[in-house]
């Protein structure tokens, strides 16, 4: 989202103390997810995978303009079921409970991606002590070598997913059990990929061994879910992934339909983390800002070891009747307020003038950011939530 000087203001003016809040804009999500979605070819659908962000007006944007979401846990079944009673669900995660998979039956998911022979033998039994049908798809994880991304679920040795030498036993079991619905494949190998030519080859990948397994044990392929992973550069905001691209390189499949469950493509641009500096200063040598806030609310930096891109938006006023701290120029590291040297957002950053009291706009904190972050830790106060669009304005 653009920095937007009313919203600025408004941050400002509506701000006990220093400012530090997320900033949401939903028409802009749901202009970037219908666009998503418009680019699909037939026979694709995409999915959100509500763990990158699912604060309720975000699952609300959504709503309608995704085919469903996707979730990990029964937490996040009932977040949804809240926002989106009849919305398709698809239920992962390595580390399902029964009381989770029966969760899941209750709420009627359109698949439960099982991700061991003990896990698909455990649905079974869950769904015949509930006298339901659970439909289910089978989370592969593939052999390598796969393309290099951030972070990789698959082609190497991780709790994701069976093993490809189990996939025969697996659907030989699937066909002999009542309880449980054979509807496809599932494969989420790589998150934040940024080629997109080779994401459409690996999906291409996917869809030649789910074919070929599937055509193995006389079954159709069904369902071929292709998981989210898309990528963010946020080193390069200005060179998005090609996902017109991507889906232009995808094949027209006739006889399986082909799912993506994307988080962090859908919802990262969406969000702003806006902070105020509370302090500047240099020590052995290095300048070092100090932001109200910090990992605790944003902890993907520090998860990633990156430097989040921000902007500094200079604020005139000055409170006090003596210096105001700041540094131009030179690279600046930017830190949080809780008393850990890793409390870092940015390190060495060059800016032109950053001084206390103004602003930092962090770009692309709508996916991975307040959601993945240890909010208590030290008992700091809340950052305010602020939804543009929403029909009721929430404040923290
Ligand atoms: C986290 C996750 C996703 C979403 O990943 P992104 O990289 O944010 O698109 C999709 N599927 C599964 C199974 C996940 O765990």
């Amino acid at each position: 989202m653009r920095i937007d000087p009313e919203v600025v203001a408004d941050l400002r003016a509506g701000s006990d103390g220093p400012v530090c809040a997320y900033v949401y804009d939903l028409a802009g999500l749901r202009d970037h997810a219908a666009a998503a979605v418009a680019a699909l070819p037939d026979r694709a659908e995409l999915f959100y995978a509500v763990k990158a962000n699912s604060e309720r007006p975000i699952l609300d944007a959504l709503t309608g303009i995704v085919a469903g979401f996707e979730v990990g846990s029964a937490g996040e079944i009932d977040r949804v079921r809240a926002a989106a009673p009849r919305t398709p669900i698809v239920f992962g995660g390595p580390g399902k409970t029964d009381a989770a998979l029966a969760a899941a039956a209750r709420a009627g998911v359109a698949a439960v991606h099982v991700e061991s022979i003990h896990e698909l033998r455990r649905a079974e039994h869950v769904a015949a002590g509930l006298g339901v049908t659970l439909p289910v798809a089978l989370r592969v994880n593939l052999a390598g070598p796969l393309p290099v991304a951030t972070l990789a679920m698959a082609g190497r040795p991780t709790q994701f997913g069976m093993d490809e030498a189990d996939v025969p036993d697996a659907l030989a079991l699937a066909r002999c059990c009542a309880h449980v619905e054979f509807v496809g494949f599932h494969f989420h190998c790589l998150s934040n990929h940024h080629d997109a030519p080779a994401h459409a080859r690996l999906v291409l990948r996917y869809l030649a061994r789910a074919g070929e397994w599937a055509a193995a044990a006389g079954l159709p392929p069904g369902i071929v879910n292709a998981g989210g992973g898309i990528g963010v550069d946020y080193a390069a905001l200005d060179r998005p992934f090609d996902w017109r691209g991507f889906c232009a390189a995808l094949p027209d499949v006739s006889d399986v339909r082909l799912r993506f469950e994307c988080g962090r493509f859908l919802v990262a641009a969406c969000g702003a983390y806006v902070v105020e500096v509370l302090d500047v200063k240099t020590n052995h040598g290095h300048a070092f800002a100090v932001v109200r806030g910090g990992t605790h609310h944003f902890r993907l930096p520090a998860s990633w070891g990156h430097s989040h891109p921000f902007t500094v938006i200079p604020v005139q006023e000055w409170a006090y009747p003596f210096p105001r701290p700041g540094v131009a120029g030179g690279p600046v590291t930017v830190a949080g307020e809780l008393c850990s040297p890793k409390d870092v957002l940015a390190r060495d950053v060059v800016v032109g003038e950053l001084r206390a009291g103004d602003l930092l706009w962090f770009h692309h904190a709508g996916a991975y950011g307040w959601s993945i972050s240890h909010h208590d830790f030290l008992h700091h106060p809340h950052p305010a939530q602020v939804f543009l669009g929403a029909r009721q304005r929430l404040r923290g």
